[in-house]
């Protein structure tokens, strides 16, 4: 390993969106006085009759959840985007502005109020990313929808306003900014040199194995060199893929698992439940090839230090590029270990 990484600042390229980090590892060598307080799990009930996404449960606009038994699927009630708005631009002087449809959807991983994807068997979870795979299918279908977002937001520190296990899918008419970045870099790499950007830097990962948490068949759990939260982590598969539709039974039941394995290790690693935000980069669905896509799942918590130390996108951040203090390197040491 370069050891001047680990020791002095510097800048870290992302290949997938053209941007930089800074890295500054000697601040992370300050000693550290703060707390490793122990949080306690919310003790929450399997059923709760006071949540809109529990079985049986009537939500806010009237409509009655089913009984349903383990994955569930809904229009959001209060989308951000909608398939019927109006369409329009504004083109005034420096005035420009575009309309944008799109269908938002909820989808409950299990109807055990209590549970988190990190609790949910390996075959539970796979029947989750069964249901993405057919909703990518089924909104990609759809004339209006160019791109398919698939989500999670896990934790009151992130926004999350119910701890039902659940996540959401925005599909919409247009690319949206990270995506739009990542399509750029794959497709200049690609053109250049007729392999996948994603598959080459994988194969540099699993070469010098500094980044590696978690490996199966058909599945690789890293931190990417150039991750800009303190565990941030991605999930890619070895063979290039431009969606997750294309996932074999066997590779589904490894995305599965990998999935499993980080998000247990999540909850290890300050003893509470792990918040985050987690999503799937994959090909458009607007009918071109695309096949400089290399699909991929990231996780980005904001946990630094302990349950309740957080990290901030402030300062320097907001007006400068991000920073992060401890390295990716040490990050993963300290994942690896707890996964088992
Ligand atoms: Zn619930």
């Amino acid at each position: 390993m370069n050891t001047d990484l680990q020791d002095y600042s510097h800048k870290r390229y992302n290949i997938l969106t053209g941007e930089w980090v800074l890295v500054s590892p000697h601040r992370a060598k300050r000693p550290w006085q703060g707390q490793n307080e122990e949080i306690s799990a919310d003790d929450r009930p399997a059923h709760d009759p006071s949540c809109y996404l529990c079985a049986g449960n009537t939500r806010i606009n009237g409509e009655q959840n089913p009984d349903y038994k383990d994955v569930f699927v809904f229009t959001n009630d209060f989308a951000a985007l909608q398939s019927t708005s109006k369409t329009f631009s504004v083109n005034d002087g420096l005035f420009k502005a575009e309309s944008e449809q799109g269908i938002c959807k909820v989808i409950c991983f299990s109807p055990d109020h209590s549970k988190s994807l990190a609790d949910m068997a390996v075959e539970d979870i796979n029947k989750v990313v069964a249901t993405w795979q057919k909703e990518y299918t089924v909104l990609g279908a759809e004339p209006i929808i160019n791109y398919v977002q698939i989500f999670e937001n896990k934790g009151a520190v992130m926004g999350c306003s119910n701890p039902h296990p659940h996540g959401q899918i925005w599909s919409q008419s247009t690319l949206p900014n990270e995506v739009e970045k990542k399509d750029h870099q794959q497709q200049a790499y690609f053109d250049k040199n007729q392999t996948s950007l994603l598959g080459d830097y994988l194969e540099q990962e699993l070469e010098v194995k500094e980044r590696i948490i978690f490996e199966n068949e058909h599945f690789v759990v890293l931190t990417p060199f150039w991750a800009v939260w303190p565990f941030e982590t991605m999930i890619v598969p070895k063979r290039s893929q431009k969606n997750i539709t294309e996932l074999s039974e066997d590779e589904s039941l490894s995305f599965s698992e990998a999935i499993s394995k980080i998000t247990k290790a999540y909850d290890k690693l300050f003893n509470c439940s792990f918040p985050y935000s987690s999503g799937i980069h994959q090909a458009p669905t607007n009918g071109k090839p695309n096949a400089h896509w290399h699909w991929h799942m990231s996780f980005y918590p904001p946990l630094l230090r302990s349950a309740t130390v957080k990290k901030f996108m402030v300062g320097y951040e907001m007006f400068g590029s991000p920073q992060r203090d401890i390295t990716a390197e040490q990050a993963v040491a300290r994942l690896r270990d707890l996964i088992v």
